[in-house]
């Protein structure tokens, strides 16, 4: 596998960033300090072709790869990041699971707004008693005639103030194979949408409550036995999750970079003090390392899903080194660093947040090390035979 762009992705590339450049760039900062969702940048997205790059054309995406999706998320990021999650929410979040396997007729119905940047799936999967541990969750899905009732809550769902629709996990019966999963309009009888809170980073979230509340049977995307297939749409938003990571740690270490080179203390630039061109150098080891890693999983997985160890260790990679970047190109700058004058407190506090989402570090490393002694490790207590 070649890890160099081809000629056309090069091309692909340029042609992403000029845009971003072009019709982005001048509004980045307001948009990374305002909460809501950038219906303003999902428009112009949409225009420019790129909401549904991965998904087919008979289906009204663009039919690209995944590699061309990740690049038009890398720079529309690099110049926009807030914009960079209308990318996410639009390629690689719940709406791919949801074009990878619900119904024709479903997807009919909900595809041409979403991709025109009308609406938002948001996913719905995260329980007050089941964050990691995943597999816990509650929420219910119980036949009545065509429809079913649903029952329980969600938290922390991305999006979820501005979401026109819900991916939510269910359960239709016991265990793993019991959890599914249904589409919920934000208007569904029995949803309560609760008053936002806030993540450290500026984003909102909304807890998430139904009761009894009613969904048509044909608004089912997986039914029992979905969870291995939605884990493997899910790991597209990983894949997005560590290229958003990655390019915000190499968007502040480019302001740092401009900083240390114009910024004068002692007489002298500040480039030119090795204690801060060390610091230089380590965060472009860890962000080209992340980058090679992350073109490894997605150079594989081609049109397809990507491999659940190489995109584990891709988003491992990307959010320590995004992390890492964004915290040393703060201190680089110092107060204005620290300040909102300029972009790179907020890519500290986006990159930190991903090292919770979407699988957190710790449980990145619990599979990292299933893989190193191919067996699985059980995190739940052992019983003792009494
Ligand atoms: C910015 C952001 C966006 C999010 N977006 C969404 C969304 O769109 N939809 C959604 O459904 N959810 C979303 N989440 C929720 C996210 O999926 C959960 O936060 C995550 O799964 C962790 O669950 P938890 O927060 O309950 O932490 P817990 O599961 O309570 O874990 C607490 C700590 O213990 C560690 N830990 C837990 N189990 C183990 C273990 N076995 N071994 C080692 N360490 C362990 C964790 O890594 C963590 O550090 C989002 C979260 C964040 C921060």
């Amino acid at each position: 596998m070649s890890l160099d762009l081809t000629e056309e992705q090069e091309e692909f590339a340029e042609s992403v960033r000029a845009f971003a450049q072009a019709r982005l760039g001048a509004d980045a900062l307001r948009r990374a300090h305002e909460p809501g969702y950038a219906w303003d940048a999902a428009k112009l997205l949409a225009d420019q072709g790129l909401l549904g790059l991965t998904i087919p054309e008979e289906d009204g995406g663009q039919g690209a790869t995944l590699m061309e999706a990740v690049i038009a998320i890398q720079e529309v990021a690099k110049i926009c990041p807030k914009s960079g999650d209308v990318v996410q929410a639009a390629n690689f979040g719940a709406i791919r699971t949801f074009a990878e396997y619900a119904p024709r007729e479903l997807k009919q119905r909900y595809l041409p707004d979403l991709l025109s940047g009308k609406s938002l799936l948001a996913l719905a999967m995260t329980e007050p008693e089941a964050g990691s541990a995943a597999t816990d969750l509650k929420t219910s899905a119980v036949a009545d005639g065509d429809d079913y009732l649903l029952n329980g809550s969600k938290v922390f769902s991305t999006n979820s103030p501005d979401a026109t629709a819900f991916l939510v996990y269910v359960r239709f019966g016991a265990g793993v194979d019991g959890i599914g999963s249904v589409i919920v309009d934000r208007n569904a009888p029995g949803l309560t949408i609760a008053p936002p809170s806030d993540f450290m980073n500026g984003e909102q979230w909304s807890q998430l409550y139904f009761d009894n509340c009613r969904v048509p049977a044909a608004n089912v995307v997986l039914g029992p036995g979905g969870f291995k297939k939605q884990i493997s749409g899910f790991n597209i938003e990983r894949i997005g999750n560590a290229a958003r990571a990655l390019a915000l740690g190499q968007l502040a270490f480019s302001l740092a970079r401009r900083h240390a080179l114009e910024r004068e203390q002692f007489g002298r630039p500040l480039c030119e003090f090795q204690g801060i061109q060390w610091k230089f150098a380590e965060m472009a080891v860890k962000l080209d390392a992340a980058s090679l890693l992350l073109s490894r999983a997605v150079g594989h997985a081609s049109a397809g899903l990507p491999d659940v160890y190489e995109t584990t260790v891709a988003k491992l990679a990307c959010n320590e080194a995004g992390f890492a970047a964004a915290n040393e190109s703060l201190q680089v700058m110092g107060a204005m660093g620290y300040s909102r004058e300029t972009l790179v407190e907020y890519c500290l506090l986006r990159t930190r947040g991903w090292m919770i989402a979407g699988g957190s570090i710790e449980m990145l490393k619990n599979r990292i090390a299933e893989s190193v002694f191919e067996r699985r490790f059980s995190q739940r207590p052992t019983t003792v035979a009494s």
